[in-house]
């Protein structure tokens, strides 16, 4: 078997302070939640749950590159599972189907206006590709791989993809440009959260929606599953949001509250739906 690279000794690991309100947490206890070497910390000030010692960008892109690990972990909470929970599961996903075929393309659907939308994270491209033909989709992505892939799609659209770190991308777009724009599990993997909605600002037209998907820390499954949660993943989530803490990021960025009703953080669901938007 080929030899893995041990990320604690690269030297390259940061000690992240809380993104949300800035406070050092060094002095707190790690948080039960923490693993192996990741120390999860729940700040001390504000409340935000946040990996303290995230891998750096060059690090996340070269060893644990998402579609590495993410195949890892599914195999891995498959075996764990509980018949119950599988119930639940399959419940959940009968769910999805009778209520909705696809949320983030029915919110794009109702709350974007035509035109160029970003998405922050876009992977391989998957929901760029999906956006309706009025909109001409751009993207973000760190891994060179899915970036490659998601080119293509935006390509072939009139929109263009950002291969690297969310913060140099965003500089690299024109101010005013975006008519919405698009955070779908991305922003649990932001070690640098308040800047990205900062920048996003800057790109987006006055009164452009931004719609965010995130794993919701306060929910159900998370108190009763433990460190079991399909939220955890270590060490690419670096922020554990619950609706307290995502609606104080969003206002405290600029962003005014379009939606986030009961039924976007229901609590029974791992993800909450957030729509927010540049002021007009
Ligand atoms: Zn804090």
């Amino acid at each position: 078997m080929e030899k893995q690279t041990d990320p604690v000794n690269t030297g390259k690991e940061i000690h992240r302070l809380c993104p949300l309100c800035g406070a050092d947490n060094a002095k707190e206890k790690p948080s039960v939640y923490s693993k192996d070497q990741w120390i999860i910390k729940k700040c001390a000030r504000c409340g935000l749950v946040y990996l303290e010692n995230p891998a750096s960008y060059e690090e996340l892109e070269e060893i644990y590159a998402w579609e590495k690990t993410s195949l890892q972990v599914t195999e891995e909470k498959k075996k764990k599972e509980s018949a119950l929970r599988r119930g639940v599961r399959v419940i959940e996903r009968y769910k999805d189907r009778l209520v909705r075929r696809d949320k983030l393309i029915d919110l794009a659907e109702k709350y974007f206006p035509a035109g160029p939308v970003i998405d922050v994270g876009c992977g391989g491209g998957e929901v760029l590709d999906r956006l309706d033909k009025r909109y001409i989709p751009s993207g973000i992505e760190v891994s060179k791989q899915l970036s490659r892939r998601a080119q293509k799609i935006a390509e072939s659209r009139g929109g263009r993809v950002f291969c690297g770190n969310a913060l140099l991308g965003l500089d690299s777009f024109e101010k005013d440009f975006f008519t919405a724009a698009i955070m779908s599990a991305y922003f649990e993997h932001e070690t640098a959260p308040r800047e990205v909605l900062q920048k996003i600002i800057r790109i987006l037209r006055p009164g452009a929606p931004l719609v965010i998907k995130v794993p919701n820390y306060g929910c159900l499954n998370r108190i009763v599953m433990g460190q079991k949660w399909c939220g955890f993943r270590y060490p690419d989530h670096v922020n554990y949001w619950t609706p307290k803490t995502l609606n104080k990021i969003i206002k405290e960025t600029g962003f005014e509250i379009v939606r986030f009703n009961f039924g976007d953080r229901f609590p029974t669901s791992d993800n909450m739906w957030l729509i927010a938007r540049k002021p007009a």
